[in-house]
């Protein structure tokens, strides 16, 4: 049998890193897998060899204390980037982790542990809308990626639009960067947590140095406004940006001129692993399925914790402090002494105060089910148009699972990660938990290896 590590951790986002760190230094063997080539997730995102930002910490607020994090990790744990997760089994006290390593030649590899803690984060939330599948209509996440990854900028003339506060950042980015933001359209109110308590939770210098940015490049930020419509042959020319009633219903309509939209709705946690495990989840103050956990981050599967976004949309300060929570339960579990931290706890709760205020601030409202049109697409992978999905609702599918079986929304390529919400809600449900006995594209090759023989690490 292979080498069985005290702790396997998924995810090397600011979560998974912290609680990888935490653990290692109480002595735990510990490795850390991430499928990107560089560790930081969604936030700390990496530019490529030979490439230099003049202010690298201009767009990641924390990037120091995550690469001593990371250097410190270094030192005492095993790390494989580059290693997808495709499935993970519990047997006999043992955790198993099936990846792929590699880029294209991909190589089977099994890690082994007698702890899981996973930290596979979240991904973006669009919502569909007549054009979103028009080139230079993007994810705002995806922008912000493109920014920080790789120093490029989405478009020259960008409309921002969606709701919540990542807005923020992407559009100050992108203007800072020499874009030409036509606007920032959030579709609930603009200042819905300007006089929360909880701002000061280290967020109102952030918040305000956006605003400052934004002032500074004459970018107007609306409220109750929301692009509803993107217009182009073969590329994105303008959009429709509409007021919007208190349920986001449009009440008067108006066109701007853009090459360019990142949108984004919010984003939705990757449950496909805690899933596998039998992990129970909870619906979050936004309806969304997030891995239920308790104050040490243990989930309901003995020996199985989670941290950060796959327990609840929060941001990096609260996704690094839960996964320091994490790691210290673990080390606590297996029997390492571990000196309670009750300003750990504190901050962590302050924090998911924090977060669950905001997803009650930005809600995503029914209204925007009325800005579709029978032509529109839901699922941009298999393209299914709306007409499609309420044929299947007419043949009797009361549920998004009836409908992606009937109609295919969710069955290309992304596997439903773009459309799952879209169908859920047109379906009339709360979106539900994914359920996929295999959690990234794998190879038949690989499967029908992991029939015959176990894989060897
Ligand atoms: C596209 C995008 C851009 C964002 N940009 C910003 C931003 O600019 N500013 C901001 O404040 N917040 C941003 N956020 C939110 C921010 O990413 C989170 O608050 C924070 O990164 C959460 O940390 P985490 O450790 O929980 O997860 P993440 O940082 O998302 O890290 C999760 C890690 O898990 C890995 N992973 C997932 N599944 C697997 C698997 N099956 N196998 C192997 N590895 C896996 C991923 O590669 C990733 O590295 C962004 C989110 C998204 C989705």
């Amino acid at each position: 049998m292979s080498h069985v590590h005290d702790l396997a951790v998924i995810g090397a986002g600011p979560a998974g890193v912290a609680g990888a760190l935490s653990a290692s230094l109480t002595g735990l063997d510990v490795v850390l897998i991430d499928a990107a080539p560089r560790p930081g997730g969604q936030y700390f995102r990496h530019l490529p060899e030979g490439f230099h930002a003049r202010r690298p910490g201009a767009l990641h607020h924390g990037l120091d204390r995550f690469t001593r994090q990371w250097e410190a990790l270094g030192e005492r744990a095993t790390v494989l980037l580059g290693h997808r997760v495709w499935a993970v089994e519990r047997a006999d006290e043992t955790i198993t982790v099936r990846c792929l390593e590699g880029d294209r030649e991909e190589r089977p590899r099994t890690v082994t542990a007698r702890r899981l803690l996973i930290a596979t984060g979240a991904h973006d939330r669009p919502l569909p809308f007549p054009g979103w599948d028009l080139p230079g209509v993007l994810t705002a996440g995806g922008a912000q990626a493109l920014l920080k990854g790789n120093l490029v900028v989405a478009g020259r003339r960008v409309v921002v639009a969606g709701t919540g506060p990542f807005l923020l950042p992407v559009a100050a980015g992108l203007a800072d960067a020499g874009a030409d933001v036509r606007g920032v359209y959030e579709a609930n109110g603009r200042f819905g947590l300007a006089r929360h308590p909880l701002l000061a939770a280290g967020k109102a210098g952030e918040a305000l140095g956006y605003g400052v940015s934004l002032a500074r490049h004459r970018v107007p930020y609306h409220g109750r406004q929301a692009v509803i419509e993107a217009h182009g042959e073969g590329a994105l020319t303008h959009v429709t940006v509409a007021k919007l009633d208190a349920a986001w219903r449009p009440v008067a309509t108006r066109t701007v001129e853009c090459d360019t939209l990142a949108y984004g709705y919010g984003f939705v946690p990757q449950l496909e692993l805690p899933v596998q495990l039998g992990c129970a989840t909870r619906a979050d103050a936004d309806g969304s399925p997030v891995v239920d956990v308790d104050a040490g981050a243990r989930t309901s599967v003995p020996g199985v914790y989670a941290a950060g976004e796959s327990t609840g949309v929060g941001g990096a300060v609260l996704a690094e402090v839960e996964g320091r929570v994490a790691g210290r339960t673990v080390a606590a579990d297996l029997g390492r002494r571990v000196r309670p931290l009750p300003v750990l706890s504190r901050r962590r709760e302050r924090l998911s105060a924090f977060a669950r205020a905001l997803l009650e601030a930005y809600p995503v409202r029914p209204g925007w089910q009325g800005w579709l049109r029978r032509d529109t697409l839901i699922c941009r992978c298999e393209e299914v148009p709306l007409s499609a999905v309420r044929e299947a609702q007419e043949l009797g599918a009361t549920d998004a699972r009836s409908i992606k079986l009937l109609a295919r929304p969710g069955m290309g390529w992304c596997q439903g990660r773009m459309c799952g919400y879209a169908v859920a809600c047109l379906a009339g449900e709360n979106p539900l938990a994914p359920r996929r006995p295999i959690a990234q594209p794998v190879r038949l090759g690989d499967l029908a290896a992991l029939n015959l023989s176990p894989l060897e690490g």
